[in-house]
């Protein structure tokens, strides 16, 4: 049998190169809308649902010094990590250069963890688009209300025709477990505290949840355990540092379900 190791690698690494550099500058294009600036006031006086409405809008990237609007083709890895920015050489962001070298190195353990099957295809989309909405969700602690939906139906469409054509159909109904199972558990916990997780997260975690519960419906408990961990470390982190314990939530939630896909030959009975 051919060793298939470098094709797998190879593969994931453009993929996650290419994906990186698409999702970039859409990642960059949100910012915070807060009308009355008075967010943090309104969640200490538990109003904020009634007088501020925080949301995200899609605005232009532009250049801190220079205001040069930057297109796709200006935010390409590596060239664009040497120039920065094409008008002033101002250099890029940290969360560019980040997510551009984070991405292909996912995608490079996910496919190596999958072992390079056709089921490391959704999961290469989840890499992409989990760190995309990452970056947006520690850039400004929202994640816009339409893409975890999008995440769930782009990548759910994925797992039905993947199932369908390895003839695995019984991965579907894991997958909606695990999706549904996840929504539910903090759907509940944002009803009982909706300080503490905001919906967007509750949104995210049925798509995280239809990804991994694919691999097995049990994988999305450890999933939310993993996530959880992390939040706590992160959240210790910040309270160290001074900086509060508010934090983004969705970063440790994606982190939190890529792990248990990476660990999920040691994380599921064997069978
Ligand atoms: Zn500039």
């Amino acid at each position: 049998m051919a060793d298939l190791t470098p094709v797998v690698v190879g593969g994931a690494a453009l993929t996650g190169i290419l994906g990186g550099w698409l999702v970039t500058l859409p990642a960059h294009r949100y910012k915070e809308f807060r009308p009355l600036g008075r967010r943090d006031v309104d969640a200490e006086a538990l109003t904020a649902a009634t007088t501020t409405r925080v949301r995200a809008v899609y605005r232009t990237v532009r250049c801190g010094r220079c205001r040069h609007e930057c297109r796709t083709i200006d935010v390409a890895p590596i060239i664009s990590w040497v120039r920065g920015c094409p008008s002033c050489r101002r250099r890029m962001p940290a969360t560019v250069v980040g997510m551009q070298v984070l991405i292909p190195v996912l995608c490079v353990v996910t496919a190596l963890a999958l072992g390079g099957s056709a089921v490391t295809i959704p999961y290469l989309w989840l890499v992409i688009c989990g760190v995309g909405i990452s970056v947006i969700d520690l850039r400004i602690w929202l994640i816009p209300w339409w893409m975890p939906w999008a995440l769930a139906a782009s990548g759910f469409t994925m797992i039905v025709a993947v199932s369908l054509s390895l003839g695995i159909p019984a991965g579907i109904i894991g997958s909606l477990l695990g999706g549904l199972a996840w929504f539910a558990l903090f759907f509940v916990v944002w009803l009982v505290s909706p300080r503490r997780i905001g919906f967007s997260d509750v949104r995210l975690a049925l798509a995280l949840g239809l990804f991994v519960g694919w691999l097995a419906p049990v994988l999305t408990m450890y999933a939310v355990f993993i996530s959880s961990v992390v939040a706590l470390v992160i959240a210790l982190a910040s309270w160290i540092g001074g900086r509060g314990t508010r934090f983004a939530f969705g970063p440790a939630m994606v982190l939190g379900s890529l792990v248990a896909v990476w660990l999920h030959p040691a994380l599921l009975p064997a069978s």
